[in-house]
């Protein structure tokens, strides 16, 4: 299929893994329909674009020769990062070479169809686009969900249940039901207000666009996507999940700790295996980590664990762990930097993810069918794991506030002798009708061929 030949898209990511990936994974889906890509990135975070062959990369700095870097935006977020802080500062500094760069791009010659930028850069985007000429349209990387959650915001202060309070945690969000208040989309900052006016930028940016593209499928999100549908008053594109698209060519990252580890995840028997990982960005508390160690150990799984360097505050990589720990699991455990995850959900001997629910992390375990164990840590991450454990039903809540040796040893084993009546056939099911909807009549199939033919008609 080659409808897109000769027109270039221009995408603009956040520069974030949990953001920057389903971009590329998009860019992927729209190059095999002809298009071709540049892709505008910030500085901070700069991929190495050597990984994606396909694509253009134009880098934009936001400092003058000579002028002092930031020092949020000096290295790669750690655990102390106030992520709020951070994106304004990322808006703030890069809104004017966006606009250099985009005009440049748009004004250089060949057929600039449209501008896909993350959601999360709000209106200044789709401001600018108009600016300059060019349609835009937004990709949202998180769930429809948690966009109906953001938008009942203005409710849900009214009501009194913003900002959290610790003594009603627990209790029943009667108008978002099954959210509790602990579920509300939160991060924590020392910057409330900034989080309020990032997550309303967001909403405006959104309706502002010639559409919004989402990383979700309409058979998980259905009635959640009709409340967008209802609030933004743009057209839609669930064409997720989008590295499921039987084309999508993933990006060669495989080294040989990858081979490594497929090889250890070899040995072990069918569904064994425990795959631990908190993402990109979250962190945790040493005493959280010791926990967490001991009551993998005491569990007595075979366990994969990614511990990011940084991961843990206070701390380079695994240093705080007791002395002999690593020797004493033996090949019964692997601790490691970084895995290939999709690799690893995909492979047979993987029985559990236990995961802080992230939203690709939750979409790439639907698609294999893994259950999973959540312990979400921050932002939309609990109400992700809210619906993982209550409304899709394909995993058990550990909240960070049970992390403790033997609530571990207890939900592991739970989980991985289907103690929880039917958990895996859901997973299946629901695994099931993901592939359903990509099918070629299903719903993704069919967003995406409106998509491209939307994008089409910004020619004439
Ligand atoms: N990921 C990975 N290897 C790891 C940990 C994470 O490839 O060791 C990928 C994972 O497959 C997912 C992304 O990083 O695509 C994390 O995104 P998510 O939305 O789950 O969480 P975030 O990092 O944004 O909190």
């Amino acid at each position: 299929m080659e409808e897109g030949k000769g027109r270039r898209i221009i995408m603009f990511p956040l520069p974030f893994t949990g953001h920057f990936t389903p971009m590329i994974e998009l860019a992927a889906i729209f190059h095999h329909r002809g298009f071709s890509f540049t892709i505008i990135h910030t500085s901070f975070n700069f991929p190495d674009p050597s990984r994606y062959p396909h694509f253009t990369f134009r880098t934009i700095t936001h400092r003058n020769e000579g002028e002092e870097e930031d020092p949020l935006l000096q290295s790669k977020t750690s655990s102390g990062t106030d992520i709020v802080v951070l994106i304004s500062l990322l808006k703030q500094c890069y809104a004017e070479p966006f606009r250099q760069s985009l005009a440049a791009e748009v004004g250089g010659g060949g057929k600039v169809c449209c501008l896909v930028s993350d959601a999360l850069w709000g209106r200044n985007t789709a401001v600018v686009a108009e600016e300059i000429g060019v349609r835009g349209m937004v990709l949202r990387t998180g769930s429809a969900t948690s966009m109906c959650v953001y938008e009942a915001f203005p409710v849900l202060k009214d009501k009194g249940y913003l900002p959290i309070q610790e003594t009603r945690l627990d209790e029943l969000v009667t108008e978002l039901p099954p959210l509790k208040v602990k579920d509300i989309p939160m991060i924590e900052t020392k910057e409330l207000e900034k989080l309020y006016q990032i997550l309303n930028d967001m909403l405006d940016g959104a309706k502002l666009s010639s559409g919004v593209i989402w990383n979700t499928f309409e058979d998980l999100e259905r009635l959640s996507l009709m409340d967008c549908n209802n609030n933004l008053q743009v057209p839609l594109f669930p064409i997720g999940p989008f590295h499921k698209h039987s084309y999508y060519l993933p990006p060669k990252s495989r080294n040989k700790d990858d081979d490594k580890i497929t090889e250890w995840l070899d040995k072990q028997d069918p569904q064994s295996v425990v795959y631990v990982s908190f993402g990109s960005i979250a962190a945790i508390e040493e005493k959280e980590f010791l926990e967490i160690a001991l009551g993998l150990k005491n569990s007595e799984r075979p366990f994969l664990w990614v511990v990011r360097p940084g991961m843990v505050q206070g701390a380079e990589w695994l240093e705080s762990l007791p002395s002999g720990f690593v020797e004493n699991i033996g090949h019964k455990g692997k601790i490691v930097k970084w895995v290939n995850q999709l690799e690893v959900l995909a492979h047979p001997a993987v029985g559990a993810f236990w995961t802080h629910c992230g939203w690709n992390s939750t979409l790439e375990s639907i698609c294999e069918g893994v259950p999973m164990i959540c312990t979400p840590c921050f932002a939309d991450q609990h109400l992700n794991g809210r619906y993982i454990a209550d409304v899709w039903r394909v995993g058990m809540l550990l909240e960070r506030s049970k992390i403790e040796r033997k609530e571990i040893e207890k939900v592991v084993t739970s989980v991985m002798m289907e103690k929880e009546d039917g958990l895996r056939e859901r997973c299946l099911t629901l695994k099931g009708r993901a592939n359903v909807c990509l099918s070629r009549d299903g719903s993704s199939s069919k967003y995406l061929d409106k998509l491209v033919s939307h994008v089409l008609s910004f020619d004439s």
